[in-house]
């Protein structure tokens, strides 16, 4: 359980996962800022008094691609940039974007259940593992990614915090940049994946078929290999391999992260103590 703000963090980054910007069939960085840069216009209409909210509800519908991966998830037009630096995603009918108005009231949720969710990352990340996450990413759209990605954040501490035999600690990352950078190479592995399965809608280990979505299973037997260690990672990461030697590269990549972190976090103990 966690007692930090995962929504809304700090300056650099925040999260809208919960209110479906992940769920566009377009959902690339790029796609999403478009359609963020496009809502902050028409919101600051509506702020001004020259648009109404169903004005602007209709124009959303009519320009956007409302497409969604998962179509029993809603995707809420009223998730966008909510500071000027558009470094923050969030709810633009939220008191603290309106300057004081709350009007998640006319929202499909409705404002009880948007502002009483929060999320299983709350539950289930550790204290040191949020705050590591934290630590180390800066972007918005990353971030909405990895801190809702339970598997892929506790696959990575379980695995370092065997080897090392202790929990990792947030301090030290924020001690040694060396450290805060290939934790920070991990979890971008969310965004440039290079064993990404393309060929079916995905959100890491789920997978969809219109109304229904089902949980992956990487066929090793196929690929003639055993199940591996990070096979939680590689779900995670939405993984297909197409044959023996791409798992062997993937599980590499992993090694050798997980290797480096650990001598890494060692080697700056040594020095510190
Ligand atoms: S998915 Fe979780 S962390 Fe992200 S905005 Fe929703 S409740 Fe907050
Ligand atoms: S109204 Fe609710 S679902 Fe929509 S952006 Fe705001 S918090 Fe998210």
């Amino acid at each position: 359980m966690v007692n930090i703000h995962l929504c809304q963090p700090d300056a650099t980054k925040s999260c809208a996962a919960c209110c479906g910007i992940y769920n566009y069939v377009e959902n690339t960085r790029p796609a999403l800022a478009r359609r963020f840069a496009y809502r902050g216009s028409l919101m600051a209409k509506v702020r001004a008094g020259t648009l109404t909210l169903d004005e602007y509800r209709s124009a959303v519908r009519h320009r956007e691609d409302g497409r969604r991966i998962f179509k029993t998830i809603y995707s809420c037009e009223f998730a966008g940039f909510v500071d000027e630096s558009r470094q923050r995603v969030g709810c633009m009918l939220h008191p603290m974007v309106t300057g004081g108005c709350d009007m998640r009231d006319v929202s499909f949720y409705g404002r009880d259940i948007c502002d009483g969710h929060f999320c299983p990352s709350y539950q289930k990340l550790a204290t040191n593992e949020a705050l590591c996450v934290l630590s180390c990413i800066d972007d918005w759209y990353l971030y909405g990614s990895v801190i809702t990605d339970i598997d892929f954040v506790k696959s990575f501490f379980r695995l370092v915090q065997d080897r090392l035999g202790e929990e990792v600690s947030p301090e030290a990352l924020k001690a040694v940049p060396g450290l805060a950078r290939i934790l920070q190479n991990y979890f971008s592995l969310k965004v440039d994946w290079p064993f990404r399965d393309t060929a079916k809608p995905r959100f890491g280990k789920y997978y969809f078929v219109g109304e229904e979505y089902a949980v992956d299973r990487i066929d090793y037997e196929r690929l003639g290999a055993d199940i591996p260690p990070y096979d939680s990672i590689f779900l995670s990461l939405s993984s297909s391999f197409a044959a023996k030697d791409e798992l062997d590269r993937a599980t590499a990549t992993i090694d050798n992260l997980l290797k480096g972190f650990c001598h890494e976090y060692e080697r700056s103990h040594r020095e510190h103590h």
